[in-house]
């Protein structure tokens, strides 16, 4: 599957390097970040597993949350089809529309086990399943999958705190911008 990916990733548009390590995928966004004032950070538990965010802030960079201007937008992703199709899930959509457009250069830093075999539908379910429970007990979000650790169905969510409203799905690279993704051969994030 993790080939498979890095081919259909590449087919869509997207710059991709494939590493079987964190460390590995550390030194390349370092070197991505060498020539970025300022470095924007997609709340992602991916990239702070890799130990980036530390060393970003080690380095002197600027790390921004959630920027729509910065040099180097830093994100992972929900789930990863294995014909190539990002997609991600937001709350408020400050993430998905940094990864669209605005940040010179945009780096996803993804884990194996976001990759999924089943399109879209199991994308979903798998965004559903397991990302929203962990992310909202970690955020203390007051949604069904935070207090019960379970998804109650998209139409039943009626909660403010409710993490699931925008849903980017990237079928190609979007024009003009320049990204890359970094697809690791660990588990990062969830
Ligand atoms: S729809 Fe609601 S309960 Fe389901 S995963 Fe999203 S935020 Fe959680």
């Amino acid at each position: 599957m993790f080939e498979q990916t890095v081919e259909a990733l590449k087919k869509r548009g997207f710059e991709v390097e494939a590493v079987a390590t964190r460390q590995e995928a550390l030194a390349l966004v370092m070197k991505e970040a060498e020539s970025a004032a300022s470095v924007g950070w997609g709340g992602s538990e991916s990239v702070k597993e890799i130990g980036a965010r530390a060393r970003l802030v080690e380095s002197g960079k600027e790390i921004r949350d959630h920027q729509l201007v910065c040099d180097l937008f830093l994100l992972s992703a929900n789930a990863l089809t294995t014909d190539g199709r990002i997609v991600n899930i937001d709350g408020t959509g400050n993430r998905v529309a940094a990864s669209i457009c605005g940040p010179k250069r945009v780096v996803y830093v993804i884990g194996r086990n976001k990759i999924v075999d089943g399109g879209l539908d199991e994308a979903i379910a798998r965004i559903r399943r397991c990302a929203c429970p962990p992310n909202a007990k970690r955020l203390g979000k007051r949604t069904p999958c935070g207090l019960a650790g379970a998804c109650v169905g998209g139409e039943g969510c009626d909660s403010p705190d409710r993490m699931c409203k925008v849903t980017a799905v990237f079928d190609r690279k979007p024009t003009g911008i320049s990204a890359k993704v970094i697809l690791v051969d660990e588990d990062l994030g969830y």
